[in-house]
């Protein structure tokens, strides 16, 4: 996904937000201010965990497309071995769980495996 990409899916996710709090409040006319806050949180912290998802993504696509340097092994800094894309899954502080799916790598000197940075 490149920045384009991710403006566009960004803006029309933030829209789709904006207009469900929006919605919900005027549903809840006797909202108190807490309940509010949950939901703008609730909604808010479902867009954050795409924007965290997909700029992960971006960047880490980006390495291994960066040349013929590669990404170093952070062990000994070898050049790693690309193994294809693998999902990973990660929590998000706001409690959503993401879906990586990212470009994975091993190191032929220390035989360490990993995702590039992030
Ligand atoms: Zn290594």
């Amino acid at each position: 996904m490149n920045g384009e990409q991710m403006r566009k899916s960004w803006n029309g996710m933030s829209e789709e937000i904006i207009s469900g709090i929006a919605e919900w409040r005027q549903q809840h006319p006797q909202a108190t201010f807490r309940e509010l806050e949950e939901e703008v949180d609730r909604r808010l912290a479902v867009m954050r965990a795409k924007m965290l998802a997909d700029a992960a993504m971006a960047s880490a696509q980006r390495e291994w497309e960066q040349g013929s340097q590669g990404v170093g092994c952070p062990e000994c800094g070898a050049t790693l071995e690309r193994k294809g894309k693998k999902k990973r899954k990660l929590l998000t502080r706001g409690g959503q769980e993401i879906e990586l799916e990212r470009e994975y790598g091993v190191c032929p000197a220390c035989g360490q495996g990993i995702f590039p940075p992030g």
